[in-house]
C-alpha cells in the first residue's frame, strides 16, 4: 500500500544513548526522501526532538498535536508550525490515529509504550487496522516482543494477534513494512477474545 501520512511514538529522554538519536535521525530522512508526512507529539526533547529538527531541515511535512497543558509550559517544538492543541491526553491520543496509513513507535519511555499498547488494543478491536512497526534499535524491544509473544502462548491473546505488529532491527526496514504489511481485519472484534 501507498504510504502517505504515518504517526511517530517516540521518546521525550534526551539523555540516551547517541544510537537511538542516529536511528531517529536516518528514519526522518528515509521519511522525507519517500515525501511520507508525520504526525507525532509535537515535543522539542529527546528522539522526538532530533525527528522534528531533521525533517524540517530536509524540507519534510511535520504536525505535532499535543495536549494544551503541555503548550501552556512550552513543550511544543518551536519550529513546528503546523500544530493541533487537544484538551486532554486521550483526545490528542485519538487525533494521532484518524487518517494516517500507519503507525511507527521508536524507543520510548511510559509515554511511548502506552501509546503503543493502546494502538495494539485498537486495533485487536477493529477500531484500528493500520500497520504498527516498532523500530528494535539496539533490541530495546525484546522484552516487549517477549511480553506480546508470552500473552499470545499463554492464551491471553490468539496466534493472529502476532501479525497485528510488526518488529523490526533496522531503519531501512520500516518503509518497506509499512508498505507491504498485511492488511487488518475490520472485522477483528470477532477474534479479540481468545474463546
Ligand atoms: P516518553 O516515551 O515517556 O518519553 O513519552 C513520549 C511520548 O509521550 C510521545 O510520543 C508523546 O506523545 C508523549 N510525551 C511525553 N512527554 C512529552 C513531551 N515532553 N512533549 C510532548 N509529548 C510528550
Amino acid at each position: 500500500m501507498k504510504i502517505n501520512k504515518i504517526c511517530i511514538y517516540c521518546a521525550s529522554s534526551a539523555k540516551v544513548d547517541n544510537t537511538y538519536f542516529d536511528e531517529t535521525e536516518k528514519l526522518a530522512k528515509e521519511l522525507v526522501k519517500s515525501k511520507i508526512e508525520i504526525v507525532f507529539g509535537g515535543g522539542a526533547t529527546g528522539l522526538m526532538g532530533k525527528l522534528a529538527d531533521t525533517v524540517i531541515e530536509n524540507g519534510g511535512k511535520i504536525k505535532g498535536i499535543m495536549p494544551k497543558f503541555m503548550a501552556d509550559v512550552e513543550w511544543a517544538h518551536k519550529k513546528v508550525t503546523d500544530f493541533e492543541f487537544t484538551d486532554t491526553m486521550h483526545e490528542r491520543k485519538s487525533r494521532f490515529l484518524e487518517n494516517i496509513d500507519g503507525l511507527v513507535a521508536l524507543p520510548g519511555g511510559s509515554g511511548t509504550l502506552e501509546e503503543l499498547l493502546e494502538a495494539i488494543t485498537l486495533k485487536r478491536l477493529g477500531q484500528f487496522t493500520k500497520p504498527i512497526i516498532i523500530l528494535n534499535t539496539n533490541g530495546f524491544y525484546n522484552p516487549l516482543k517477549e511480553m506480546l509473544e508470552k500473552c499470545v502462548s499463554e492464551n491471553f491473546m490468539s496466534e493472529r494477534h502476532l501479525q497485528m505488529w510488526t518488529f523490526v532491527d533496522k531503519v531501512e526496514d520500516v518503509i518497506p513494512n509499512l508498505e507491504n504489511a498485511e492488511e487488518w481485519n475490520k472485522g477483528a472484534i470477532k477474534f479479540a477474545t481468545n474463546k
